[in-house]
Protein backbone atom coordinates (compact mmCIF):
# COMPACT_ATOMS: atom_id res chain seq x y z
CA UNK A 1 0.00 0.00 0.00
CA UNK A 2 1.53 3.46 -0.53
CA UNK A 3 1.91 6.10 1.60
CA UNK A 4 -1.13 7.57 3.78
CA UNK A 5 -1.33 11.52 3.89
CA UNK A 6 -0.55 12.55 7.18
CA UNK A 7 1.62 9.42 8.16
CA UNK A 8 5.13 9.87 9.20
CA UNK A 9 6.95 6.12 8.25
CA UNK A 10 10.11 5.18 10.49
CA UNK A 11 11.68 2.89 7.16
CA UNK A 12 14.95 1.38 7.72
CA UNK A 13 17.14 1.80 4.05
CA UNK A 14 19.40 -1.60 4.71
CA UNK A 15 23.15 -1.34 5.35
CA UNK A 16 24.27 -0.18 2.03
CA UNK A 17 23.90 -2.11 -0.89
CA UNK A 18 20.55 -1.07 -2.71
CA UNK A 19 19.47 -4.63 -3.36
CA UNK A 20 19.01 -5.09 0.37
CA UNK A 21 16.24 -2.42 0.62
CA UNK A 22 13.07 -4.46 1.44
CA UNK A 23 10.23 -4.01 -1.16
CA UNK A 24 8.22 -2.25 1.14
CA UNK A 25 10.67 0.48 1.45
CA UNK A 26 10.54 1.45 -2.20
CA UNK A 27 7.16 1.04 -2.37
CA UNK A 28 7.04 4.17 0.09
CA UNK A 29 9.83 5.48 -1.08
CA UNK A 30 8.11 5.93 -4.35
CA UNK A 31 4.39 7.52 -3.21
CA UNK A 32 5.49 9.49 -0.22
CA UNK A 33 5.51 13.35 -0.58
CA UNK A 34 8.59 14.16 1.88
CA UNK A 35 11.39 12.07 2.37
CA UNK A 36 14.03 13.18 5.68
CA UNK A 37 16.70 11.40 4.66
CA UNK A 38 20.59 10.15 6.74
CA UNK A 39 23.99 9.96 5.11
CA UNK A 40 23.94 6.07 5.27
CA UNK A 41 21.27 5.35 3.20
CA UNK A 42 22.28 3.20 -0.17
CA UNK A 43 23.61 5.02 -3.22
CA UNK A 44 20.66 5.56 -5.56
CA UNK A 45 18.04 4.66 -2.96
CA UNK A 46 16.25 8.20 -3.79
CA UNK A 47 16.21 7.55 -7.18
CA UNK A 48 12.45 5.94 -7.02
CA UNK A 49 11.08 9.26 -5.30
CA UNK A 50 7.85 10.25 -7.04
CA UNK A 51 9.02 13.46 -9.08
CA UNK A 52 6.97 16.16 -6.98
CA UNK A 53 8.39 14.83 -3.31
CA UNK A 54 10.44 17.02 -0.87
CA UNK A 55 13.83 15.39 -0.18
CA UNK A 56 15.27 16.67 2.90
CA UNK A 57 18.85 15.76 4.21
CA UNK A 58 18.94 15.49 7.54
CA UNK A 59 22.36 13.88 8.37
CA UNK A 60 25.69 14.62 9.26
CA UNK A 61 27.31 17.14 6.63
CA UNK A 62 31.51 17.10 6.26
CA UNK A 63 32.52 19.37 9.43
CA UNK A 64 29.31 20.76 10.64
CA UNK A 65 26.87 19.18 13.60
CA UNK A 66 24.06 16.89 12.56
CA UNK A 67 20.41 18.56 12.18
CA UNK A 68 19.50 18.34 16.16
CA UNK A 69 17.27 14.84 17.12
CA UNK A 70 15.13 17.46 18.32
CA UNK A 71 15.08 19.34 15.41
CA UNK A 72 14.45 16.32 13.15
CA UNK A 73 11.41 15.84 14.90
CA UNK A 74 9.57 18.72 15.15
CA UNK A 75 10.41 19.15 11.06
CA UNK A 76 8.87 15.31 10.68
CA UNK A 77 5.90 16.48 12.63
CA UNK A 78 4.86 19.81 10.91
CA UNK A 79 5.83 17.59 7.51
CA UNK A 80 2.95 15.11 8.95
CA UNK A 81 0.43 17.91 9.85
CA UNK A 82 0.86 19.80 6.81
CA UNK A 83 -1.12 16.78 5.50
CA UNK A 84 2.17 15.21 3.42
CA UNK A 85 2.73 11.28 3.72
CA UNK A 86 6.71 11.32 5.15
CA UNK A 87 9.05 9.06 4.88
CA UNK A 88 11.99 8.82 7.55
CA UNK A 89 15.09 7.13 6.35
CA UNK A 90 17.50 5.72 7.79
CA UNK A 91 20.30 3.48 7.66
CA UNK A 92 19.99 -0.11 8.50
CA UNK A 93 17.55 -0.74 11.10
CA UNK A 94 15.66 2.27 12.49
CA UNK A 95 15.15 0.88 16.07
CA UNK A 96 18.78 -0.41 15.93
CA UNK A 97 20.93 1.94 17.15
CA UNK A 98 19.16 4.80 14.88
CA UNK A 99 17.25 6.25 17.16
CA UNK A 100 13.93 5.80 15.74
CA UNK A 101 12.75 5.21 18.98
CA UNK A 102 12.99 8.24 19.87
CA UNK A 103 11.58 9.58 16.67
CA UNK A 104 8.55 7.37 17.30
CA UNK A 105 7.66 9.04 21.01
CA UNK A 106 8.12 12.29 20.14
CA UNK A 107 5.52 11.05 16.94
CA UNK A 108 3.22 9.72 19.49
CA UNK A 109 3.77 12.33 22.22
CA UNK A 110 2.39 15.00 19.36
CA UNK A 111 -0.37 12.83 18.03
CA UNK A 112 1.04 11.97 15.02
CA UNK A 113 0.39 8.52 13.51
CA UNK A 114 3.74 6.53 12.49
CA UNK A 115 4.68 3.32 11.32
CA UNK A 116 7.80 1.65 11.41
CA UNK A 117 9.51 -0.01 8.53
CA UNK A 118 12.56 -2.50 9.86
CA UNK A 119 15.53 -2.81 7.87
CA UNK A 120 18.46 -5.26 7.30
CA UNK A 121 20.73 -3.91 10.01
CA UNK A 122 24.65 -3.86 9.39
CA UNK A 123 25.09 -6.35 12.10
CA UNK A 124 23.85 -8.86 10.37
CA UNK A 125 24.34 -7.80 7.05
CA UNK A 126 28.22 -7.06 6.98
CA UNK A 127 28.98 -10.04 9.15
CA UNK A 128 27.18 -12.06 6.63
CA UNK A 129 28.90 -10.13 3.25
CA UNK A 130 32.16 -10.76 5.46
CA UNK A 131 31.13 -14.42 5.77
CA UNK A 132 31.12 -14.42 9.51
CA UNK A 133 27.79 -16.30 10.82
CA UNK A 134 26.89 -14.05 14.01
CA UNK A 135 25.05 -17.27 15.41
CA UNK A 136 26.85 -20.77 15.05
CA UNK A 137 25.71 -24.01 16.53
CA UNK A 138 29.03 -25.68 17.21
CA UNK A 139 30.75 -21.56 18.40
CA UNK A 140 27.99 -19.22 19.65
CA UNK A 141 24.07 -19.39 20.89
CA UNK A 142 23.87 -15.91 21.32
CA UNK A 143 24.60 -12.49 19.95
CA UNK A 144 24.63 -9.14 21.34
CA UNK A 145 24.53 -5.95 19.41
CA UNK A 146 26.56 -3.52 21.67
CA UNK A 147 27.30 0.08 21.36
CA UNK A 148 30.68 1.32 20.83
CA UNK A 149 30.48 4.97 21.49
CA UNK A 150 27.82 5.70 24.05
CA UNK A 151 26.58 9.19 24.40
CA UNK A 152 29.43 11.11 25.83
CA UNK A 153 27.29 13.39 28.29
CA UNK A 154 25.89 10.23 30.23
CA UNK A 155 27.71 10.33 33.36
CA UNK A 156 27.87 6.79 34.02
CA UNK A 157 28.74 3.83 31.16
CA UNK A 158 25.63 1.97 30.42
CA UNK A 159 27.91 -1.07 29.70
CA UNK A 160 28.40 -3.68 31.75
CA UNK A 161 31.78 -4.83 31.10
CA UNK A 162 31.65 -7.97 33.34
CA UNK A 163 28.78 -9.35 31.79
CA UNK A 164 29.67 -8.64 28.13
CA UNK A 165 33.00 -10.56 29.14
CA UNK A 166 30.53 -13.49 30.63
CA UNK A 167 28.46 -13.26 27.26
CA UNK A 168 28.29 -17.05 26.03
CA UNK A 169 28.24 -15.90 22.54
CA UNK A 170 29.10 -13.11 19.46
CA UNK A 171 30.05 -9.67 20.56
CA UNK A 172 28.96 -7.12 17.58
CA UNK A 173 29.49 -3.70 18.49
CA UNK A 174 28.70 -0.19 16.44
CA UNK A 175 30.22 2.90 16.31
CA UNK A 176 33.08 1.29 17.71
CA UNK A 177 35.97 2.18 15.60
CA UNK A 178 37.52 5.09 17.55
CA UNK A 179 37.02 3.36 21.08
CA UNK A 180 38.18 -0.02 20.05
CA UNK A 181 41.73 -0.20 22.15
CA UNK A 182 39.44 1.12 25.31
CA UNK A 183 36.62 -1.49 24.47
CA UNK A 184 39.31 -4.08 24.14
CA UNK A 185 40.84 -3.46 27.07
CA UNK A 186 38.11 -3.16 28.95
CA UNK A 187 36.80 -6.45 27.79
CA UNK A 188 39.87 -7.77 27.94
CA UNK A 189 40.59 -6.54 31.97
CA UNK A 190 37.02 -7.61 32.79
CA UNK A 191 37.80 -11.49 31.53
CA UNK A 192 37.25 -12.01 28.43
CA UNK A 193 39.76 -14.18 26.34
CA UNK A 194 42.42 -11.80 24.75
CA UNK A 195 43.06 -14.34 21.93
CA UNK A 196 39.61 -14.56 20.85
CA UNK A 197 39.15 -13.89 17.42
CA UNK A 198 37.88 -10.55 16.59
CA UNK A 199 37.40 -8.80 13.10
CA UNK A 200 36.77 -4.97 11.98
CA UNK A 201 34.33 -5.25 8.65
CA UNK A 202 34.29 -1.56 7.01
CA UNK A 203 31.68 -0.44 4.35
CA UNK A 204 30.00 -3.80 4.49
CA UNK A 205 27.68 -4.81 1.70
CA UNK A 206 28.83 -1.61 -0.24
CA UNK A 207 31.53 -1.24 -2.85
CA UNK A 208 34.93 -1.72 -1.46
CA UNK A 209 33.68 -3.40 1.81
CA UNK A 210 37.12 -5.19 3.32
CA UNK A 211 37.26 -7.16 6.33
CA UNK A 212 40.76 -6.97 9.01
CA UNK A 213 40.81 -10.53 10.71
CA UNK A 214 43.16 -10.14 14.24
CA UNK A 215 42.40 -11.26 18.15
CA UNK A 216 40.63 -9.20 20.60
CA UNK A 217 44.40 -8.27 22.11
CA UNK A 218 45.47 -7.37 18.47
CA UNK A 219 42.56 -5.90 16.99
CA UNK A 220 43.29 -2.19 17.76
CA UNK A 221 46.68 -2.44 16.47
CA UNK A 222 45.40 -3.54 12.89
CA UNK A 223 42.76 -1.64 12.44
CA UNK A 224 44.97 1.56 13.01
CA UNK A 225 47.85 -0.11 10.92
CA UNK A 226 45.18 -0.43 8.28
CA UNK A 227 43.66 2.71 8.83
CA UNK A 228 39.87 0.95 8.90
CA UNK A 229 37.42 3.70 8.83
CA UNK A 230 33.50 4.25 9.50
CA UNK A 231 31.34 2.79 8.96
CA UNK A 232 32.86 -0.15 10.39
CA UNK A 233 31.65 -3.17 12.82
CA UNK A 234 33.60 -4.74 15.36
CA UNK A 235 32.86 -8.57 15.92
CA UNK A 236 34.14 -10.59 18.56
CA UNK A 237 33.91 -14.41 18.87
CA UNK A 238 34.65 -17.67 17.17
CA UNK A 239 32.52 -17.02 14.30
CA UNK A 240 35.01 -14.95 12.90
CA UNK A 241 37.29 -17.64 12.36
CA UNK A 242 34.32 -19.48 10.25
CA UNK A 243 35.25 -17.02 7.46
CA UNK A 244 38.26 -18.68 6.11
CA UNK A 245 35.40 -21.71 4.85
CA UNK A 246 32.53 -19.04 4.38
CA UNK A 247 34.34 -15.80 2.87
CA UNK A 248 32.49 -15.91 -0.02
CA UNK A 249 32.88 -11.70 -2.05
CA UNK A 250 36.35 -11.83 -2.17
CA UNK A 251 35.72 -15.21 -4.27
CA UNK A 252 33.55 -13.55 -6.80
CA UNK A 253 35.04 -13.35 -10.56
CA UNK A 254 35.32 -9.89 -10.40
CA UNK A 255 36.09 -8.45 -6.78
CA UNK A 256 39.00 -5.87 -6.32
CA UNK A 257 38.08 -4.58 -9.90
CA UNK A 258 37.50 -1.29 -10.38
CA UNK A 259 35.44 -1.07 -14.09
CA UNK A 260 33.86 2.22 -15.49
CA UNK A 261 31.14 2.11 -17.40
CA UNK A 262 30.79 5.25 -19.78
CA UNK A 263 27.24 4.97 -21.13
CA UNK A 264 24.58 7.21 -20.50
CA UNK A 265 23.18 7.77 -17.31
CA UNK A 266 19.97 6.70 -18.17
CA UNK A 267 21.35 3.38 -19.63
CA UNK A 268 24.29 2.77 -17.28
CA UNK A 269 22.48 0.59 -14.83
CA UNK A 270 21.83 -2.39 -16.21
CA UNK A 271 25.49 -3.08 -16.81
CA UNK A 272 26.53 -1.50 -13.81
CA UNK A 273 24.22 -3.99 -12.40
CA UNK A 274 25.61 -6.93 -14.00
CA UNK A 275 29.19 -6.10 -13.21
CA UNK A 276 28.52 -5.20 -9.29
CA UNK A 277 26.91 -8.44 -9.54
CA UNK A 278 29.95 -9.99 -10.22
CA UNK A 279 32.27 -9.04 -7.71
CA UNK A 280 33.35 -5.54 -9.43
CA UNK A 281 33.94 -2.35 -7.65
CA UNK A 282 31.60 0.45 -10.43
CA UNK A 283 32.69 3.52 -10.95
CA UNK A 284 30.15 5.50 -13.09
CA UNK A 285 31.27 8.24 -15.65
CA UNK A 286 28.71 8.84 -18.21
CA UNK A 287 30.21 10.77 -21.57
CA UNK A 288 27.07 11.52 -22.93
CA UNK A 289 23.39 12.41 -22.11
CA UNK A 290 20.75 11.55 -24.22
CA UNK A 291 18.79 15.44 -25.23
CA UNK A 292 15.32 14.27 -26.98
CA UNK A 293 14.64 15.87 -30.11
CA UNK A 294 11.15 14.56 -30.70
CA UNK A 295 9.57 18.36 -30.75
CA UNK A 296 11.29 18.71 -33.93
CA UNK A 297 9.43 19.10 -37.40
CA UNK A 298 11.15 16.24 -38.76
CA UNK A 299 9.82 14.00 -36.06
CA UNK A 300 6.74 15.35 -36.39
CA UNK A 301 5.87 14.82 -40.08
CA UNK A 302 7.72 11.97 -39.64
CA UNK A 303 4.77 10.72 -36.79
CA UNK A 304 2.18 11.79 -38.56
CA UNK A 305 2.35 9.84 -41.89
CA UNK A 306 3.66 6.70 -39.67
CA UNK A 307 0.95 4.24 -40.50
CA UNK A 308 2.54 4.93 -44.66
CA UNK A 309 5.84 3.42 -43.97
CA UNK A 310 6.64 -0.28 -45.46
CA UNK A 311 9.51 -0.15 -42.90
CA UNK A 312 10.46 1.45 -40.25
CA UNK A 313 14.28 0.85 -38.78
CA UNK A 314 15.20 1.68 -35.04
CA UNK A 315 18.80 1.52 -33.73
CA UNK A 316 18.25 1.84 -30.22
CA UNK A 317 16.23 1.28 -26.55
CA UNK A 318 16.39 4.94 -26.71
CA UNK A 319 15.11 5.52 -30.36
CA UNK A 320 12.14 3.16 -29.73
CA UNK A 321 11.45 4.80 -26.33
CA UNK A 322 11.16 8.34 -28.18
CA UNK A 323 9.49 6.94 -31.62
CA UNK A 324 6.98 5.69 -29.04
CA UNK A 325 6.57 8.86 -26.79
CA UNK A 326 6.54 11.11 -29.91
CA UNK A 327 3.58 8.80 -31.22
CA UNK A 328 1.51 9.25 -27.73
CA UNK A 329 1.83 13.23 -28.07
CA UNK A 330 0.10 12.67 -31.39
CA UNK A 331 -2.49 10.89 -29.95
CA UNK A 332 -0.66 7.38 -31.40
CA UNK A 333 -0.15 3.89 -30.33
CA UNK A 334 0.98 0.83 -31.32
CA UNK A 335 -2.08 0.43 -33.55
CA UNK A 336 -0.38 2.98 -35.84
CA UNK A 337 1.96 0.34 -37.37
CA UNK A 338 -0.65 -2.55 -37.18
CA UNK A 339 -1.76 -1.68 -40.91
CA UNK A 340 -4.16 -4.59 -42.34
CA UNK A 341 -3.08 -8.26 -43.44
CA UNK A 342 -4.12 -9.04 -46.89
CA UNK A 343 -2.53 -12.16 -47.31
CA UNK A 344 -3.92 -13.79 -44.74
CA UNK A 345 -0.85 -15.64 -43.94
CA UNK A 346 1.66 -15.18 -41.13
CA UNK A 347 3.79 -12.43 -41.76
CA UNK A 348 6.91 -13.74 -40.03
CA UNK A 349 9.06 -16.35 -41.72
CA UNK A 350 11.86 -17.69 -40.06
CA UNK A 351 14.94 -17.53 -41.90
CA UNK A 352 18.59 -18.53 -40.93
CA UNK A 353 17.94 -16.84 -37.48
CA UNK A 354 16.48 -13.75 -38.57
CA UNK A 355 13.15 -13.67 -38.84
CA UNK A 356 11.69 -11.85 -41.38
CA UNK A 357 8.27 -10.51 -42.85
CA UNK A 358 6.15 -10.99 -45.79
CA UNK A 359 6.40 -8.06 -47.67
CA UNK A 360 2.83 -8.31 -49.36
CA UNK A 361 1.31 -7.08 -46.12
CA UNK A 362 -0.05 -4.11 -45.54
CA UNK A 363 1.42 -3.51 -42.03
CA UNK A 364 4.28 -2.00 -41.41
CA UNK A 365 7.44 -4.26 -40.56
CA UNK A 366 9.57 -2.78 -38.20
CA UNK A 367 13.20 -3.86 -37.85
CA UNK A 368 15.05 -3.89 -34.47
CA UNK A 369 19.18 -3.43 -34.95
CA UNK A 370 19.96 -6.29 -32.00
CA UNK A 371 18.05 -7.59 -29.12
CA UNK A 372 17.93 -4.56 -26.39
CA UNK A 373 16.35 -2.79 -28.98
CA UNK A 374 13.84 -5.99 -30.04
CA UNK A 375 13.03 -6.03 -26.39
CA UNK A 376 12.54 -2.00 -25.88
CA UNK A 377 9.58 -2.40 -29.24
CA UNK A 378 8.14 -5.66 -27.09
CA UNK A 379 7.50 -3.62 -24.14
CA UNK A 380 5.89 -1.26 -26.45
CA UNK A 381 3.81 -3.64 -27.98
CA UNK A 382 5.29 -4.79 -30.56
CA UNK A 383 7.33 -8.19 -32.08
CA UNK A 384 10.05 -7.19 -33.96
CA UNK A 385 9.80 -8.49 -37.64
CA UNK A 386 13.79 -8.37 -38.16
CA UNK A 387 16.44 -9.03 -35.71
CA UNK A 388 19.88 -9.78 -37.30
CA UNK A 389 22.50 -11.98 -36.04
CA UNK A 390 24.92 -9.83 -35.15
CA UNK A 391 24.66 -6.02 -33.96
CA UNK A 392 25.78 -3.53 -36.04
CA UNK A 393 24.63 -1.54 -39.35
CA UNK A 394 26.49 -3.98 -41.60
CA UNK A 395 24.25 -7.24 -40.34
CA UNK A 396 21.30 -5.31 -40.33
CA UNK A 397 21.37 -4.34 -43.69
CA UNK A 398 21.95 -8.03 -44.81
CA UNK A 399 19.11 -8.79 -43.02
CA UNK A 400 17.18 -6.42 -44.92
CA UNK A 401 18.02 -7.66 -48.23
CA UNK A 402 14.99 -10.33 -47.73
CA UNK A 403 12.38 -7.11 -47.83
CA UNK A 404 11.28 -5.51 -51.05
CA UNK A 405 11.58 -1.99 -50.34
CA UNK A 406 12.14 -0.48 -54.05
CA UNK A 407 9.58 2.27 -54.33
CA UNK A 408 8.47 1.69 -50.45
CA UNK A 409 8.76 4.87 -48.01
CA UNK A 410 11.09 4.29 -45.31
CA UNK A 411 11.56 5.65 -42.09
CA UNK A 412 15.20 4.91 -40.39
CA UNK A 413 14.57 6.65 -36.61
CA UNK A 414 17.91 7.02 -34.26
CA UNK A 415 20.22 9.39 -32.92
CA UNK A 416 21.18 12.94 -34.58
CA UNK A 417 24.91 11.96 -35.08
CA UNK A 418 24.88 7.70 -36.36
CA UNK A 419 26.25 6.60 -39.51
CA UNK A 420 25.10 6.40 -42.94
CA UNK A 421 25.32 2.59 -43.59
CA UNK A 422 21.57 1.61 -43.18
CA UNK A 423 19.91 4.53 -45.14
CA UNK A 424 22.19 4.72 -48.03
CA UNK A 425 21.83 0.88 -48.81
CA UNK A 426 18.10 1.77 -48.52
CA UNK A 427 18.33 4.13 -50.64
CA UNK A 428 20.68 2.35 -53.34
CA UNK A 429 17.91 -0.20 -53.60
CA UNK A 430 15.27 2.37 -54.31
CA UNK A 431 13.22 3.06 -51.29
CA UNK A 432 12.39 6.29 -50.43
CA UNK A 433 14.06 7.04 -47.26
CA UNK A 434 13.08 9.54 -44.22
CA UNK A 435 16.11 9.48 -42.09
CA UNK A 436 14.87 11.49 -38.44
CA UNK A 437 16.83 12.00 -35.40
CA UNK A 438 15.03 11.15 -32.36
CA UNK A 439 17.69 12.08 -30.39
CA UNK A 440 21.20 13.85 -29.31
CA UNK A 441 23.98 12.70 -27.62
CA UNK A 442 25.54 15.38 -26.37
CA UNK A 443 28.66 15.72 -23.63
CA UNK A 444 28.02 14.83 -20.09
CA UNK A 445 30.66 16.96 -17.87
CA UNK A 446 32.03 14.19 -16.13
CA UNK A 447 31.52 14.33 -12.48
CA UNK A 448 35.31 15.48 -10.56
CA UNK A 449 34.81 12.45 -7.93
CA UNK A 450 33.90 9.63 -10.36
CA UNK A 451 37.34 11.24 -12.56
CA UNK A 452 39.61 10.69 -9.29
CA UNK A 453 37.94 7.34 -8.64
CA UNK A 454 38.57 5.82 -12.12
CA UNK A 455 42.31 6.48 -12.26
CA UNK A 456 43.08 3.52 -10.72
CA UNK A 457 40.40 1.52 -12.85
CA UNK A 458 40.99 -2.15 -13.77
CA UNK A 459 38.67 -1.39 -16.72
CA UNK A 460 37.16 1.18 -18.73
CA UNK A 461 34.14 0.02 -20.99
CA UNK A 462 33.01 1.68 -24.15
CA UNK A 463 29.74 0.65 -25.36
CA UNK A 464 29.63 3.08 -28.73
CA UNK A 465 31.75 5.37 -30.23
CA UNK A 466 30.19 8.72 -29.32
CA UNK A 467 30.90 7.66 -25.47
CA UNK A 468 34.39 7.16 -26.23
CA UNK A 469 34.83 10.32 -28.48
CA UNK A 470 33.37 12.39 -25.48
CA UNK A 471 35.04 10.69 -22.58
CA UNK A 472 38.87 10.76 -23.91
CA UNK A 473 38.02 14.78 -25.25
CA UNK A 474 36.44 15.45 -21.69
CA UNK A 475 39.19 13.37 -19.93
CA UNK A 476 42.61 14.01 -22.13
CA UNK A 477 45.52 13.33 -19.53
CA UNK A 478 43.45 12.35 -16.84
CA UNK A 479 42.10 9.23 -18.78
CA UNK A 480 42.84 6.49 -16.63
CA UNK A 481 46.08 5.40 -17.66
CA UNK A 482 46.53 1.89 -16.80
CA UNK A 483 42.70 0.42 -17.45
CA UNK A 484 42.59 -1.95 -19.87
CA UNK A 485 39.52 -0.78 -22.24
CA UNK A 486 36.66 -2.83 -23.08
CA UNK A 487 34.66 -2.26 -26.56
CA UNK A 488 31.12 -3.90 -27.29
CA UNK A 489 32.89 -3.79 -31.14
CA UNK A 490 34.61 -3.22 -34.30
CA UNK A 491 32.98 0.10 -34.68
CA UNK A 492 33.48 1.49 -31.38
CA UNK A 493 36.98 -0.35 -31.28
CA UNK A 494 38.04 1.91 -34.31
CA UNK A 495 36.66 5.06 -32.81
CA UNK A 496 38.63 3.99 -29.61
CA UNK A 497 41.96 3.67 -31.50
CA UNK A 498 40.79 6.86 -33.56
CA UNK A 499 40.79 8.65 -30.35
CA UNK A 500 44.26 6.93 -29.60
CA UNK A 501 43.63 4.46 -27.17
CA UNK A 502 44.55 0.87 -26.74
CA UNK A 503 41.61 -1.88 -27.50
CA UNK A 504 42.36 -4.66 -25.11
CA UNK A 505 39.64 -6.74 -25.48
CA UNK A 506 36.71 -6.35 -27.64
CA UNK A 507 33.37 -8.38 -27.50
CA UNK A 508 32.00 -11.18 -29.71
CA UNK A 509 29.08 -10.51 -29.38
CA UNK A 510 27.99 -6.83 -29.80
CA UNK A 511 25.80 -6.36 -26.99
CA UNK A 512 25.94 -6.00 -22.90
CA UNK A 513 25.95 -9.66 -22.36
CA UNK A 514 29.13 -10.03 -24.63
CA UNK A 515 31.01 -7.07 -23.31
CA UNK A 516 30.09 -8.61 -19.65
CA UNK A 517 31.69 -11.85 -20.92
CA UNK A 518 34.26 -10.93 -22.56
CA UNK A 519 35.65 -8.85 -19.65
CA UNK A 520 35.15 -12.01 -17.53
CA UNK A 521 37.25 -13.80 -19.75
CA UNK A 522 39.83 -10.63 -19.41
CA UNK A 523 39.83 -10.75 -15.94
CA UNK A 524 39.89 -14.79 -15.37
CA UNK A 525 43.59 -14.45 -17.61
N1 LIG B 1 20.64 1.73 12.25
C1 LIG B 1 21.90 1.26 11.72
C2 LIG B 1 23.04 1.54 12.64
C3 LIG B 1 23.34 3.01 12.81
S1 LIG B 1 24.68 3.30 13.88
C4 LIG B 1 21.77 -0.25 11.46
O1 LIG B 1 20.80 -0.87 11.85
O2 LIG B 1 22.66 -0.79 10.79
C5 LIG B 1 25.98 3.49 12.73
C6 LIG B 1 26.96 2.36 12.87
O3 LIG B 1 26.44 1.22 12.21
C7 LIG B 1 28.29 2.60 12.22
O4 LIG B 1 29.15 3.31 13.07
C8 LIG B 1 28.78 1.21 11.99
O5 LIG B 1 29.31 0.65 13.15
C9 LIG B 1 27.49 0.49 11.68
N2 LIG B 1 27.29 0.38 10.23
C10 LIG B 1 26.29 0.92 9.51
N3 LIG B 1 26.39 0.58 8.23
C11 LIG B 1 27.48 -0.19 8.12
C12 LIG B 1 28.12 -0.87 7.06
N4 LIG B 1 27.63 -0.79 5.82
N5 LIG B 1 29.22 -1.59 7.33
C13 LIG B 1 29.72 -1.68 8.56
N6 LIG B 1 29.16 -1.06 9.62
C14 LIG B 1 28.06 -0.32 9.40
Amino acid sequence: MSARAGVVYLVGAGPGDPGLMTARSLELIGSAEAIFYDRLIPPGALDGASEGAELVYVGKAPRKPSVPQEEIGERLIAAAREGKSVVRLKGGDPFVFGRGGEEGEALRAAGVEFEVVPGITAGVAATAYAGVPVTHRDDASAVAFVTGHEDPEKEQSALDWEALARFPGTLVFYMGVKRLADNAAALIGAGRDANEPAAAIERGTMDGQRTVVATLGTLADVVEREQVKAPALIVVGQVVERREELAWIERRPLHGKRVVVTRARAQASGLAKRLRGLGAEVVELPAIRIEPRIESNEVKRAVEQISDYALIVLTSPNGVRLLFEAMREAGLDARALGGWRTDGESARTAGEGTSTASPSRAGTTVAAIGPGTARALARCGISADIVPERFVAESLVESLAAIDVSGKKVLVARAAEARDVIPKHLAERGAEVDVVALYETVREAPDPEAVEAAQVADYVTFTSSSTVRNLSEALGERFPAKARIVSIGPVTSESAREAGLEVHVEAERHDVDGLVTALLEDAGR
